[in-house]
């Protein structure tokens, strides 16, 4: 299974005002498929509920039919109030031999200029250190940032960001964010029962992360840096399908194990058409109070996985007590500013990470902007 199947099955769904195929009529304005959750997004400007239902149901069935013996773990699809696009030629009979990528949604729930994820193959490698950090880097050149927990299943940010008790300020149908650290942050964490266990099934998981990102007052911003859960699934489909992103950020550490988890992250983002801006190796090495490093898991293997990848290497973070604690009290701020020499230097390994993804990000802008995704029909 795959997008390019999907997009054939839905070729063959009449539409039900023209009753040309759906990708034909203008109406497939998004398919991404990854590990068994597959999501459509149907532009439905002009049909009455019951031709949306229909067409819902009828391209959902074609999704099922189409992965054949291959088990599907949730096929969602949205039907939008969004207009067709302009009509293609109908296929002469042939499916689709070139679909490129799918049209990401235009402007799309948040005006950021850049949004960018921070995923990593597997929990505990310092994913949510790294968005934090990240987060507070660029605000501290003075863009207008955005931090997203979207890891919906183990929030971290309230902790790390030390929003405690700081109760989230719900206006009708917006919340909004929490400015700290000089950065505009929102996390499910703040809104739920922090002691309760988070557990949610697929649709749900899709409808806390639209939510989070729908409602809430972002307003302007630089960049909007999202913290993914761990792993591979139905969030980081929700992202893709949701939102225009200039990239993923893969965070790793430096052991052979990580690396096999990071890669699948890696070909998960490029299999929903989400750039990797690059790969981050946190936990690089540890130094010792004799002022000795130790490269406890290895230095540079998360580089050498990058360059395998053929993706840019954004720079490592060592193993410092000081980052830990800062995060444990909420005081990102801390690791960028501490005189000592042990401070100066984290800080300049985070200042040169920041530089990194800024520069990434500004080219993979560049690149999508000039190769604008293509639907070719022949
Ligand atoms: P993930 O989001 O991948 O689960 P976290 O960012 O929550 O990982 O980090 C897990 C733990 O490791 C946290 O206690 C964090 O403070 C600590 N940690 C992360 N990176 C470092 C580092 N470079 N040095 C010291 N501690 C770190």
């Amino acid at each position: 299974m795959d997008k390019n199947t999907i997009q054939q099955a839905l070729a063959a769904v009449p539409h039900p005002v023209s009753g040309a195929g759906l990708l034909a009529a203008g109406a497939v304005a998004k398919v991404a498929y990854c590990d068994g959750y597959a999501s459509v997004r149907l532009n439905g400007g002009g049909l009455n509920p019951a031709q949306r239902k229909a067409v819902e149901d009828a391209a959902r069935a074609a999704v099922i039919r189409a992965a054949g013996a291959e088990p599907l773990r949730d096929v969602h699809v949205e039907v939008t109030d969004d207009a067709p696009d302009a009509p293609l030629p109908e296929p002469k009979r042939a499916a689709p031999t070139a679909a490129k990528a799918e049209p990401a949604p235009a402007g799309g729930p948040v005006n950021a200029r850049h949004i960018i994820a921070v995923g990593a193959g597997k929990g505990g490698v310092g994913k949510s250190s790294i968005a934090v950090n990240l987060a507070v880097g660029l605000a501290r050149k003075g863009h207008a940032v955005g931090l997203m927990d979207g890891d919906i299943y183990g929030p971290s940010l309230p902790t790390m960001l030390g929003l405690g008790a700081i109760e989230a300020a719900v206006r009708g149908r917006t919340i909004e964010p929490f400015l700290v650290h000089n950065v505009k942050a929102m996390t499910i964490g703040a809104l739920v029962d922090p002691d309760k266990p988070l557990v949610w099934r697929g649709p749900m998981a899709h409808g806390a992360f639209k939510q989070l990102v729908e409602q809430t007052n972002w307003g302007e911003l630089d960049y909007l840096v999202i913290d993914l859960p761990p792993g591979t699934g139905d969030v980081a489909l929700t992202m893709a399908q949701l939102l225009r992103l200039s990239g993923a950020v893969v965070v790793c550490t430096p052991q052979k194990v990580a690396q096999d988890d990071a890669v699948r992250a890696a070909k998960m983002f490029q299999q929903l058409g989400i750039e990797v801006l690059g790969v981050v190796e946190n936990m690089s090495w540890f130094v010792g109070d004799d002022g000795k490093e130790y490269d406890i898991f290895g230095r540079g293997g998360a580089q050498r996985m990058a360059q395998r990848l053929g993706v840019p290497f954004l720079g490592a973070v060592p193993i410092t007590m000081a980052l830990r604690e800062n995060s444990d009290r909420g005081d990102p701020t801390a690791n960028f500013t501490d005189p000592s020499p042990a401070g100066r230097r984290l800080a300049a390994h985070l200042a040169a990470l920041v530089n990194n993804v800024e520069n990434q990000a500004a080219l993979a802008s560049v690149r999508q902007g000039r190769t604008r995704p293509t639907l070719t029909i022949s």
